[in-house]
């Protein structure tokens, strides 16, 4: 399919965890290029929408990525999909090379069957790679290693590497100093002018600069949608979010 199908597109999507209504009939559209923040209070549901997005929470209703239906589907068809998602820790193997992390993820793309075959070369796409997330001097080094930010940046290129075109990104600028921050909102949006990322975030100095538009929830429902002025200037989202 060409751009046009190239974007999310949720319909009614509905989690309960034993009668606690965690996500409530919502929609929620995220375009080919965007950035889009999620923030709300804690509770809010976010993580809950990331996790049914990506098949690791049972829920009702609908979400299409690039007309595909997600709901339903295992994890692993999810990613095949071209989602690729990444947690508040670093989910990377810490005792191989940030380059056989890297290589791990490439095959993972192909075959199951071919994860732990040794890899002769390094790929085009995989070098592009290291370049992107500015890992080239880290390739040879143990993951476990990496200072947090790099972890992350690891991670976000094995999305890459996964031919991910739907990034949702879990808090990933938490715990990162200042200049880290710095890096990888550029490098999230580099990565967003030719994808669909979604960053649930804390960090209201870092959704200011990077977000593109910017999703409130509140207890499973949408509260406001917007710019970041747009949401700066709702009396409800600052009352019950922004403060003041
Ligand atoms: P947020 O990410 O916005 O902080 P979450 O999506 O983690 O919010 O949680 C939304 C609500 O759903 C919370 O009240 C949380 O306690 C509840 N919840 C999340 N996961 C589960 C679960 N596995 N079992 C029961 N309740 C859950």
């Amino acid at each position: 399919g060409g751009q046009w199908s190239d974007y999310l597109e949720v319909k009614g999507l509905h989690v309960e965890f034993d009668g606690f209504v965690a996500v409530k009939n919502l929609d929620l559209t995220v375009e080919h290029g965007d950035l889009r923040f999620l923030i709300g209070p804690n509770g809010a549901g976010k993580t809950t929408i990331i996790d049914a997005i990506t098949g690791l929470t049972p829920a009702t209703g609908s979400a299409t990525f690039r007309g595909e239906q997600l709901l339903g589907k295992k994890p692993n068809d999810i990613v095949k999909l071209g989602v690729g998602r990444t947690f508040q820790t670093a989910s990377v193997v810490e005792e191989l090379s940030v380059l056989e992390n890297l290589q791990l993820a490439e095959g993972f793309r192909k075959k199951t069957s071919d994860l732990f075959k040794k890899v002769k070369g390094v790929s085009q796409n995989i070098q592009y790679m290291l370049d992107v997330t500015g890992l080239t001097a880290d390739a040879y080094k143990p993951a476990g290693i990496l200072p947090h930010g790099k972890k992350q940046w690891l991670e976000i290129g094995m999305l890459l590497v996964q031919d991910a075109h739907l990034l949702l990104l879990d808090e990933p600028v938490a715990g990162m100093t200042p200049e880290e921050r710095q890096q990888t909102g550029e490098l999230l949006k580099r990565c967003s002018r030719n994808r669909t990322v979604i960053i649930v975030e804390h960090d209201m100095d870092f959704m200011r600069q990077f977000a593109d538009s910017v999703t409130v929830l509140n207890q499973g429902e949408v509260l406001a949608e917007g710019s970041v002025e747009e949401i700066q200037n709702n009396d409800e989202v600052v009352r019950i979010y922004l403060g003041g």
